[in-house]
């Protein structure tokens, strides 16, 4: 489970100071694909950075599966961040290297040995369907091909969360369905809680079980993904409901 007890987060931006974060407080329950939606600049990316401790909060913790990452340190943090995975909307996959040494890449990073290495790629490749394009380069795949190296490479080490920063923003409607079909497959097959953020309702209403409306930094809005489309409370959660009615 994850929580977030009254997490913010304030950037000074020379100007003054901005506050990214404000007050967030709500958990995620194991196995669960939680959507958090918002415009830019809604704090949303600030958010996941904190859930995988690249981000420090200015007040307030994040926990994850009982332990506080926002508070740990040193070899704490290194083992808590091994717990969290994450996804990007430009892949940021090594370009030099092969599908099969991107996807190895942060077994390497581990200390998995070569001799194990190569059955847990092969059980990665097969599981994004990527099976017999291990030697392509990421320049001779498609955007959606891509972004199942990236998928294997998160789930390489065995994480407990997956956060997806606007996945499948840069994929066409038809590999975006394709892409969201494989994380509904990982969450169900691997019990993998998913974290998932994106500015498109439509992603929301695919997959998501909760869905948290950002804005200006606050939740505004918390609720079933059901429930939320039937009745949405606030103007800006009716304004992305519209989006796809
Ligand atoms: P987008 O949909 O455009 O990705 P977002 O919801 O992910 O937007 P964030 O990237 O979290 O938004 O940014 C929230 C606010 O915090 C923005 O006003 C942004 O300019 C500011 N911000 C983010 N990171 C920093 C930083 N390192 N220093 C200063 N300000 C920052
Ligand atoms: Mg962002």
């Amino acid at each position: 489970m994850i929580e977030l007890k009254e997490l913010s987060k304030v950037f000074d931006t020379g100007k003054g100071s901005l506050k990214a974060v404000d007050d967030v407080s709500l958990s995620i329950s194991s196995g669960e694909i939680f959507g958090i939606i918002g415009y830019s600049g809604a704090g949303k990316s600030t958010l996941i950075r904190l859930l995988n401790g690249l981000e420090k909060p200015t007040s307030g913790s994040v926990t994850i599966s009982g332990q506080n990452i926002s508070a740990s340190k040193g070899q704490d943090l290194r083992k808590a961040r091994q717990k969290v995975s994450m996804i990007f909307q430009h892949f940021n996959l090594l370009w030099s290297r092969t599908v099969k040494e991107n996807i190895e890449f942060p077994l390497e990073i581990a200390g998995v040995p070569k001799s194990k290495r190569n059955a847990r790629v092969l059980e990665l490749v097969e599981l994004v369907g990527l099976a017999g394009r291990e030697n392509a380069y990421p320049s001779q795949l498609s955007g959606g091909q891509k972004q199942r190296v990236g998928i294997a490479r998160a789930l390489a080490n065995d994480p407990e969360v997956l956060l997806c920063d606007e996945a499948t923003s840069a994929l066409d409607p038809q590999t975006t369905d394709s892409i969201l079909e494989l994380l509904v497959d990982i969450n169900k097959r691997l019990g993998l809680t998913i974290v998932l953020i994106t500015h498109e309702m439509h992603v929301i209403r695919k997959i998501c079980h909760r869905v948290a409306v950002m804005e200006g930094g606050r939740v505004v809005e918390l609720g079933d993904v059901l429930t939320v489309f039937q009745a949405p409370q606030q103007e800006i959660t009716k304004r992305f409901v519209a989006q796809v009615t």
